[in-house]
């Protein structure tokens, strides 16, 4: 969006949220909110990134994040090029690297990857002339999606700052968790996790985190109620019990919603497991859940991340 100032990024990436000052969060999102309005007015800007090329490289399944990119891109005027790269055909450092020399022969600008192993982002980043953003990368950081989660709820709550947040579940295997906590601690929000103590990390005590293994306790007076999915591909033992007895204990239900805040909002980055970790009366709740309008938003975030990216590249046009 032309004559918006922005702080400069400490990189010339987005691999993560940590490291990210408030002035940065504070501009993405404003600048996400501009076209979250150029969203709903159906209009576009594809100028901005005419004659660029964004690559898509997805190594992990992915619905929202990679159709969200390629929108965004779209939206922007960047040519696309969808990559996807089944797990099990990647014989990882060496493959990764390959790639790398590949893209950048290709003269890529903006590379998209996700990635089951962390730091993988970071890696290619040190390899490639373009732009590198991480769309999630094993259980390290989903900064787009952390970046999309805050925009939602500044536009339900205002501010970000002393609110009340609940991130319950699988903390323990999620990226989106991670990137949330760093994202909403630098703004000042009061953060809690809350989950059975095989999938509670250690890290959040150190992260300032209140820890809550009972659903109410944690619940209770919260502001924004975040719920996360069992991320079972990651599990490499039995961490749960079986999902009825998981829905029964962690799974949000209207029961045991009702100790949060009256005006409380009920988030989930999907894909959704109804019946383990949310039940469907709430995840459809149009009064409480805000989870369609995340993925709205996600387009939003993602054309202001594209945005900002490529004004180093528009400044060398
Ligand atoms: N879509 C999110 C991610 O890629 C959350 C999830 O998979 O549960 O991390």
């Amino acid at each position: 969006m032309s004559g918006f100032s922005f702080p400069i990024l400490p990189t010339g990436h987005l691999l993560g949220i940590e490291g990210l000052e408030p002035p940065h969060i504070n501009a993405l999102l404003d600048l996400a909110e501009s076209y979250a309005l150029l969203n709903r007015q159906g209009k576009t800007q594809r100028d901005l990134l005419k004659g660029r090329t964004l690559i898509n490289l997805f190594f992990e399944d992915s619905t929202r994040t990679r159709t969200s990119f390629e929108l965004a891109g779209k939206r922007l005027g960047a040519d696309i090029v969808n990559m996807s790269v089944s797990t099990s055909s990647v014989n990882k450092g060496e493959t990764l690297l390959d790639t790398a020399a590949t893209l950048n022969a290709m003269k890529t600008d903006l590379l998209v990857v996700r990635h089951p192993q962390s730091g993988a982002p970071s890696l290619l980043a040190q390899k490639v002339d373009a732009a590198v953003i991480n769309a999630g990368d094993g259980t390290h950081e989903h900064p787009t999606q952390a970046l999309l989660d805050a925009l939602t709820i500044r536009r339900h709550k205002g501010a970000l700052s002393d609110l009340v947040v609940a991130i319950c579940g699988d903390v323990l295997h999620s990226r989106v968790a991670r990137s949330n906590i760093h994202l909403l601690s630098a703004m000042g929000a009061r953060l809690r996790v809350v989950g059975p103590p095989t999938l509670i990390p250690a890290e959040c005590a150190r992260l300032g985190v209140q820890v809550f293994h009972d659903m109410r306790a944690g619940l209770a007076d919260a502001d924004v109620v975040m719920m996360l999915r069992l991320q079972k591909e990651r599990m490499t033992c039995g961490l749960v019990p079986s999902s009825r007895e998981y829905f029964r204990f962690f799974g949000l239900d209207a029961a045991k919603l009702e100790v949060a805040k009256p005006d409380a909002i009920v988030m989930h980055p999907g894909p959704m497991n109804r019946g383990v970790e949310i039940d469907s009366a709430v995840a459809d709740d149009p009064a409480r859940s805000v989870i369609g309008e995340q993925v709205e938003m996600g387009v939003a975030v993602r054309m202001a991340v594209l945005d900002v990216l490529s004004r180093r590249l528009r400044r060398n046009a």
